[in-house]
């Protein structure tokens, strides 16, 4: 048609616009019914931008988000959601096998916010090797505000009963502990708790749902330090909990937003693209900490290893049955006292001597001088943290480069053993 030339009949009056998509929407069809680990770790929570087609959705860094018309909107405010926020939900939902995820701005804000289901007056029974930082809180914090704390032994699950007061509200194990590694057997816990409707939080960071899903086993809900494996790269700081509860979801949806604990958007992107490697990682993880627990085992500097994954342990037979996997945490003592460990931490080439876990990189760590040195000598010595125990977080590098840097650090340590009596 000539420029200039106007059609005879009037155009068609355009049709009404199609109501936006819901942008970011999480893909709701990645459940590990359908799927295995490795799909859901890349695919849940990770569609396309059904606007750009980024395959990465993009940033979403808007405090606040336009209305269609009063109260018509798919987002309202940055700390009730966030696209970036939904989507690590989503995809720690489908990996723990709930329907319902929760991202917060640490594995710590997690506990304070979850624990905040709680009723004035509560009592709460904790495994008693339990994450310092929980230890902390429940002791110093939860009952400043009256709820009651017990620090059970939960090895053996019949301790539980035991413990359990017309007040107890609420469960939390941890398995394995830190550092001894010992295991907590969830749906035995699960049972015993739920004939007294009590409430199971399992802190599932060492395993991560790879090699443990306790939903599966009874638990209520799951918690993680998600700056350890789930991010992996020991540059996050983040937490994350799952359920399948629908009412339990209600109320810490609730406490999320009404407490405001919330990660940035760039936090839960950068967890997300962590996360999306966690099988290929803990694969290695476990297959380094395998080889490295059976080389400390046979190594003469060493006094006695602890891995879930040896025979030796005194709940493989438990591991075997409630874990995948036996993951990358190896505790060892090592031959000589506390001066010892420390020349052993000093001299390692690839072990960095930090604190945390989970990351690509190996790290060590002596934890009654470090990550436990808060708990009283006589309680550390009970739960069998003696000054010369070392923790390792195995990293995914070579395993041989591994075993090569711990032998010749450890022969190092032990030898000079003789010139510090
Ligand atoms: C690190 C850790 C936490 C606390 O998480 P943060 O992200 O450091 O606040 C809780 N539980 C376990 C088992 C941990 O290792």
């Amino acid at each position: 048609m000539p420029s200039g030339d106007l059609p005879s009949a009037p155009v068609a009056a355009a049709p009404a616009p199609a109501p936006a998509p819901a942008l970011f929407a999480p893909h709701t069809g990645f459940t590990h019914e359908h799927f295995g680990f490795g799909t859901l770790a890349i695919h849940a929570g990770a569609n396309p931008d059904p606007v750009t087609g980024a395959v990465i959705p993009a940033l979403s860094l808007s405090t606040t988000f336009k209305q269609r018309a009063v109260g018509d909107f798919a987002y309202e405010y940055s700390r009730s959601a966030n696209p970036n926020r939904d989507n690590l939900e989503a995809a720690i939902a489908a990996l723990e096998h709930g329907t319902h995820g929760f991202a917060f701005s640490s594995g710590s804000a997690t506990t304070a916010t979850v624990l905040n289901i709680l009723k004035p007056g509560a009592h709460i029974i904790s495994v008693n090797d339990v994450y310092g930082g929980t230890h902390r809180y429940l002791s110093k914090v939860a009952s400043s505000v009256g709820v009651d704390v017990s620090f059970v032994n939960l090895e053996d699950a019949g301790n539980l009963a035991a413990a359990i007061t017309p007040n107890t509200q609420l469960v939390w194990i941890e398995t394995p502990t830190n550092p001894t590694l010992k295991l907590v057997d969830i749906a035995a816990v699960s049972a015993i708790a739920h004939q007294h409707n009590l409430i199971v939080v399992v802190d599932n960071t060492f395993l991560s749902p790879y090699f443990q899903t306790p939903l599966d086993l009874g638990a209520d809900l799951v918690v993680h330090s998600a700056t350890k494996y789930i991010n992996g790269h020991s540059d996050v700081v983040l937490g994350l909990a799952a359920t399948k509860d629908d009412a339990l979801a209600a109320r810490i949806r609730f406490l999320q937003n009404a407490i405001g604990a919330i990660p940035s958007p760039f936090d839960c992107y950068q967890t997300q693209r962590g996360l999306k490697t966690l099988h290929l990682r803990m694969r290695q993880h476990g297959v380094n900490g395998q080889a490295v627990a059976e080389f400390l085992a046979a190594h003469e500097g060493v006094e006695s290893v602890i891995y879930p994954g040896l025979a030796s342990h005194p709940q493989h037979e438990l591991a075997k049955r409630q874990q995948r996997g036996f993951g990358g945490m190896v505790a060892f003592r090592i031959r000589g006292d506390t001066h010892t460990a420390d020349r052993f931490l000093q001299r390692t080439h690839l072990f960095t001597l930090a604190e945390s876990l989970g990351g690509v990189e190996s790290l060590s760590e002596l934890p009654a001088r470090m990550t436990h040195a808060g708990i009283p000598a006589e309680q550390r010595e009970a739960l069998g943290i003696t000054d010369n125990l070392v923790r390792l977080s195995v990293g995914v590098e070579e395993t041989a480069d591994i075993i090569a840097d711990l032998d010749q650090a450890i022969r190092s340590a032990v030898k000079d053993n003789y010139y510090h009596k």
